[in-house]
């Protein structure tokens, strides 16, 4: 009993300081393009193209932002 307590408050900690750091930075860089917002054609290495994963802009909100966000959208239609 006094196990599962624990693991529940280390939990909840975790879980808290992740959204913390989603609220203190929202945007990681892109995974595709290094956060350069271009990346090379694996074809043509000399080519170098807009990202399209991050629409060119080298940042991508992270995922617990991206939940917070669609969590409040949903709260605001409701
Ligand atoms: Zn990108």
């Amino acid at each position: 009993m006094r196990g599962t307590l624990v693991a529940t408050s280390i939990a909840l900690v975790v879980l808290l300081g992740y959204a913390l750091s989603c609220a203190v930075r929202p945007y990681r860089d892109c995974w595709l393009c290094d956060g350069k917002a271009h990346h090379r054609s694996k074809r043509n290495p000399k080519l170098s193209r807009p990202c399209r994963w991050c629409r060119s802009t080298g940042k991508r909100l992270r995922l617990g932002r991206r939940m917070w966000n669609r969590a409040r959208r949903v709260h605001r239609e409701a």
